[in-house]
């Protein structure tokens, strides 16, 4: 394949103790010792290992930056072409200043996710893997990242091989009998397809039912939280997110702007919104009808519905239960540390099956029970191991489901007794679109477009 040397900075840009820039390519080691100025030279360096030394100008022969340079050699490494990384002092200048000089030495800037890309390309990893990356790049809590990790080692990758090939066997019984037909009774052979799509079926099913808990964990459970003024979402969502992002104020209405946080309630990414954007003003309820609002309550996989214990129950709180109990919603009656006036008889009555749980944010109470009980909605009250496969990806998923319905058509046609090279194109079809996952007859510009979603540099 050919390929020209690439270059981009690897760690993320702003002030840092360190950061690498990575060259990648045939011409890799020879662009990096142009400008390098040590007491060996680079070209004659031995596969991993680390060298010390400068970064000179090109131009002028100054010394841009004192490094420390590891060289590799194709084809153990992560591009499996010669790779070369150059840790320097972090901060823009220096790195800019690195990434320049090697720009001017001969390298090309990579485009985002080149280097992942390329990985690919020379075979070192499959598609579904390089998908991973991304979301290891993106996850949000130590225990997504665990679960992108998995699917970074090819977990998905193996259980997606395996299904194929138990397809392929499937498909070299109906072979056999299509091209002889005389040589296996027709009855048995149909009794083993069966059996045997039924269960390729409940594995493609049981793959499929992990992928709610697979996008919990990428994405996180949008989260939001809704109550008339004053009641303590913004204390809520600090008190969750540890942190003041939000800004708490004792005059209602002062949170103007949608705030969103991600907080990591026992492993699961909430992504957290406070209602702002509803303008907390009197006539709040008449606010959630506003357009943005609405939409961000229609987004949402979580609606948490404050009210205030210190206050009695009001018309506006009516409606925001009316509207709260359409979608998944924990009601928190919260400032239970004042004196009572809600009357929680009846606020029951009015939430059907949502879960009630009572705080006082100021005090620390009921957190913990708040949190619990989210974790009860979406982890239906189980311990789950992030070391099991999740499908999280919404194109593994569609392809998951589209093969899924093709067994299904496999199935259905062989227990009306179509004849079986009909069966054989559908299962054809299903082992088409599982290989589509791991990146087996993928089109070019989806390749493209998966890479493209890379940040520059990996
Ligand atoms: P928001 O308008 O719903 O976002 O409410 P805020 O979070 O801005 O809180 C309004 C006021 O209520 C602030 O002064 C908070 O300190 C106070 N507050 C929040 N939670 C509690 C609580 O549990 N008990 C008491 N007594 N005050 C609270
Ligand atoms: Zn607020």
């Amino acid at each position: 394949m050919e390929t020209d040397t690439i270059a981009a900075i690897s760690t993320p840009m702003g002030e840092a103790g360190i950061a690498v820039i990575r060259v990648s390519g045939p011409e890799a080691i020879q662009t990096a010792d142009r400008i390098f100025k040590g007491k060996n030279r680079l070209e004659n360096a031995e596969s991993h290992t680390v060298h010390y030394g400068y970064i000179i100008d090109p131009e002028t022969g100054d010394r841009i930056d004192e490094v420390l340079v590891t060289v590799m050699r194709a084809p153990r490494t992560f591009t499996r072409e010669d790779v070369v990384e150059i840790s320097c002092h972090g901060g823009m200048v220096p790195v800019q200043n690195v990434l320049e000089a090697l720009l001017t030495s001969g390298a090309r800037l990579a485009e985002p996710g080149e280097f992942t890309k390329r990985a690919f390309l020379n075979g070192r990893i499959d598609l579904s893997q390089a998908e991973a990356v991304i979301d290891l790049i993106r996850s949000k809590t130590d225990r997504a990242a665990r679960v992108a990790m998995h699917q970074a080692d090819g977990r998905l990758s193996r259980l997606v091989r395996r299904l194929r090939d138990e397809i392929l066997e499937t498909l070299a019984h109906l072979a056999v009998n299509v091209d002889y037909p005389e040589y296996d009774a027709e009855q048995l052979t149909a009794q083993k397809i069966l059996d045997r799509c039924r269960s390729i079926e409940t594995e493609l099913d049981q793959l499929l039912k992990t992928a709610r808990q697979g996008k919990i964990y990428r994405e996180g459970i949008a989260t939001v939280i809704i109550g008339r003024p004053n009641v303590g979402k913004s204390s809520l969502m600090n008190a969750l997110a540890h942190e003041n992002k939000a800004i708490v104020t004792e005059i209602p209405g002062t949170t103007r702007d949608v705030i969103e946080e991600y907080v990591n309630v026992r492993g699961i990414p909430l992504r957290l919104v406070d209602t702002a954007g509803i303008r907390e003003t009197e006539d709040v309820v008449e606010k959630i009808g506003v357009e943005r609002s609405h939409r961000a309550l229609e987004e949402a996989d979580l609606v948490l519905l404050l009210l205030n214990y210190a206050e009695p129950l009001s018309e506006d709180d009516r409606k925001l239960l009316s509207i709260a109990r359409e979608y998944t919603t924990i009601v928190v009656v919260n400032k239970t540390d004042l004196e009572p006036k809600l009357d929680l008889g009846e606020v029951e009555k009015l939430i059907g099956d949502c879960p009630l749980i009572t705080t006082s944010i100021v005090k620390e109470e009921g957190l913990d029970r708040l949190e619990e009980a989210v974790a009860n909605l979406f982890m239906e009250g189980k311990a789950q191991s992030a070391d099991a496969t999740y499908v999280s990806n919404t194109r593994h998923i569609t392809l998951l489901k589209q093969a899924k319905q093709q067994v299904r058509d496999a199935i259905g046609g062989v227990e009306s007794g179509v004849p079986l090279d009909m069966v054989e194109i559908d299962l054809k079809n299903a082992w088409q679109s599982l290989g589509e996952i791991i990146g087996e007859a993928v089109a070019e510009d989806l390749i493209d477009q998966i890479f493209s979603q890379f940040c520059l540099g990996k």
